[in-house]
């Protein structure tokens, strides 16, 4: 094997084999885990959920113009369509979301596909010489162009590292602080009583600072999680976030004065038993209730908590946070060094729950791509 190519790809997931498949030749991806694709192979419960119906830069936490363009020039429509071309089945499950029959089927694609695969562990990359110098635990490589295509660093256990970011700051890139995303939270001992309610979940809207989820929260034994909460996730960094259990006012569903609070209320009863016992409330009839304890029950409208923490990097999906965007060309290569580029989650962007971040991890490896085979100069942007 010459060990001179035209690109170098370091990581061999999502973005990285999008990138080799489409770059065809000239390319080697170097990996270190035994077998490509680890995260693909686990993500969406097996089935992997590779896009959502309706995505644009506000499922984005991070730089929105960025996302926008880079969303514009390889949306979910053209991943969905080049996945049709390469006889990639997927289906509309959940509400808006494409998944797989199994995320085998993508992962056998790239195997089939990307051939130019090197495993082996990055330990640094150099500029010189007019060529990047890519050194790895066996042997060193040479190139016009390097992608760090290396990932966030949440689930160690499936070849996460931290890679990426250093040898971005080896360039003088800034790193924005990694942090989990699309994790459950924590609780602090004023919500002791959510772990009583362990296993039950329903629909809520969950909002933190002007984010709002309407979708599913589910209370767990050492805290709470569910679609809303993980979204949720994704825009907390400290400070409070707010649940409406219900769907409508809380006053609204007292229809009959004579009745229980516990019968009124369209809840599961186990969670309406804990929070009236959380509130220091009795379950007594609607026409009994003192103004204090009406005012209690509006927190069933707006529950307003501070998590504690997070359940940490090694239970998060995605890592928000990473290579500063500001630092990067609409292309995503660097300002300070040309022919390196970033894809994926290295980079500051991050997605909500719902396909966003796969979706990410292409769009951004295509406009990598462009980069790289020089398109850049046809278009009209400030680069
Ligand atoms: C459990 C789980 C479920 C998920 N489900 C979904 C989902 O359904 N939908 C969705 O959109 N997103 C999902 N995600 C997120 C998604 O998997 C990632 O955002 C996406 O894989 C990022 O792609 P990437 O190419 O940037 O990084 P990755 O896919 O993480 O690839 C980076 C690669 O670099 C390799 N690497 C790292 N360090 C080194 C080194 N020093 N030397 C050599 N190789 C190295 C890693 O082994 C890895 O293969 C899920 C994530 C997890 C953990």
């Amino acid at each position: 094997m010459s060990n001179l190519f035209n690109t170098i790809i370091l990581g061999g997931g999502a973005s990285g084999l999008f990138l080799g498949s489409l770059l065809r030749k000239n390319y080697l991806i170097i990996e270190h885990n035994k077998e490509i694709g680890a995260k693909i192979k686990v993500s969406g419960g097996g089935k992997c959920n590779i896009t959502n119906k309706i995505v644009s830069e506000n499922n984005y936490r991070g730089d929105k113009e960025l996302v926008k363009k880079t969303l514009n020039r390889f949306s979910n429509k053209n991943l969905l369509n080049w996945l049709k071309n390469n006889n990639l089945e997927v289906i509309e499950a959940k509400k808006n979301q494409y998944f797989f029959k199994s995320s085998e089927v993508l992962v056998s694609f790239f195997k089939r596909n990307v051939k130019n695969i090197y495993k082996a562990k990055i330990v640094e990359v150099k500029f010189e010489n007019d060529k990047f110098k890519v050194v790895t635990d066996k042997k060193i490589f040479y190139a016009k162009n390097v992608v760090v295509a290396t990932g966030g660093i949440s689930f160690r256990k499936l070849g996460a590292s931290d890679i990426g970011y250093r040898i971005a700051e080896s360039f003088s890139h800034s790193i924005i602080p990694p942090r989990p995303s699309l994790v459950r939270f924590t609780v602090q001992r004023s919500e002791s009583w959510f772990k009583n309610l362990s296993g039950v979940g329903f629909g809520a809207e969950v909002s933190v600072g002007d984010k709002k989820f309407k979708q599913n929260i589910l209370f767990s034994h050492k805290g709470i999680t569910g679609p809303a909460i993980l979204n949720a996730s994704l825009w907390w960094d400290k400070g409070k976030i707010i649940i409406n259990f219900l769907k409508k006012d809380v006053f609204s569903y007292f229809k009959n004065p004579n009745k229980q609070i516990s019968t009124q209320l369209p809840l599961p009863k186990r969670f309406v038993k804990e929070f009236l016992i959380s509130q220091n409330l009795k379950d007594k009839k609607i026409k009994e209730l003192k103004p204090s304890e009406k005012e209690k029950l509006r927190l069933l409208n707006s529950y307003e908590f501070a998590p504690a923490g997070t359940f940490g990097l090694e239970r998060a999906e995605v890592t928000k946070g990473g290579v500063n965007t500001n630092e990067l060309s609409v292309f995503l290569e660097s300002k300070f060094q040309k022919g390196l580029y970033f894809a994926g989650e290295v980079v500051d962007i991050t997605g909500e729950l719902g396909g966003y971040n796969f979706q990410w991890a292409f769009s951004s490896a295509y406009s990598v791509y462009l980069g790289i085979i020089s398109l850049k100069k046809g278009e009209n942007e400030t680069y």
